[in-house]
């Protein structure tokens, strides 16, 4: 049979199968986001569902489809709702969507879930819809649920961010469109990235505070809010592997695992 880690990608005889013998199952959680004049729009969903894939084949795994749609994209985060093609969920929605998948995993025996997610904005209404999950099902029916939720780009080893930005890391809000992601699509799909096209007029600065029913002037024209100077597959290799090797070994210990070579 085919040894995929899709799960929508296998007859459901085999998901049963790996179900019942206690596979973790990864729920990646993207957007579909502008990101700047050189990248394709679906960064937010290449990066965290490669990432679930690798560890998924580490650790005996299944990766559910990737949610496409993310959370509103805010101006200082990823550019905002402007450019042509961005398409976004209200936070209700995403976390009801949230909500109602992780449901449908504990309905079919999953007891270990892992949400991995590639959009800033998503962070809030993905924890809102785990918690919702857990109150559906109540305090005293979880049978050994575990749910972790992860931004991939949390699981970068410090010492990876002092290389690649030796004179300074602009933080990861404005990392957006920026060398991480443009080197992590780099490493993975090179054909979705044409350096050559990339617009140069970050970096963004941004008021403290945010603004609603009027433009925010700060976002830079390109949709990149830092730069993408220096971005290549080397540095892309570089990230994947931490956060590859961060969540392998976070789901190891939380879920008390034998890792696959
Ligand atoms: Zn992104
Ligand atoms: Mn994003």
């Amino acid at each position: 049979m085919n040894e995929t880690v899709f799960l929508a990608e296998l007859p459901w005889t085999e998901v049963g199968a790996r179900i019942r013998a206690g596979a973790p199952v990864f729920l990646p959680i993207g957007a579909t986001e502008q990101h700047g004049h050189h990248m394709a729009m679906n960064v937010d969903v290449v990066l965290p569902t490669a990432v679930a894939e690798r560890v998924a084949a580490r650790v005996g795994g299944l990766v559910a489809p990737t949610i496409p749609y993310g959370n509103r994209s805010q101006p200082k985060t990823g550019g905002g709702r402007g450019f042509p093609g961005t398409l976004d969920l209200a936070a209700s929605t995403l976390s009801a969507v949230v909500r109602d998948v992780v449901l449908g995993l504990f309905r079919h025996g999953v007891r270990r879930i892992v949400v991995v997610n590639g959009h800033y904005e998503n962070i809030w209404p993905a924890i809102e819809g785990i918690e919702l999950a857990l109150e559906a099902i109540g305090p005293d029916r979880t049978d050994g649920l575990i749910v972790l939720r992860v931004d991939h780009w949390d699981l970068i080893e410090p010492g990876t961010i002092d290389r690649i930005f030796p004179d300074g890391y602009p933080g990861i809000e404005l990392e957006h469109a920026s060398v991480i992601e443009t080197s992590m699509m780099m490493a993975l799909r090179p054909e979705l990235v044409d350096l050559s096209r990339a617009v140069h007029d970050g970096p963004a600065k941004f008021v403290r505070y945010e603004r609603y029913g009027v433009a925010t002037p700060e976002v830079p024209a390109s949709g990149v809010l830092s730069m993408t100077e220096g971005s290549s597959a080397e540095k892309g290799h570089w990230l994947i592997d931490d956060v590859v090797e961060g969540l392998t070994a976070a789901v190891v210990r939380e879920f008390a695992l034998e890792p696959r070579k």
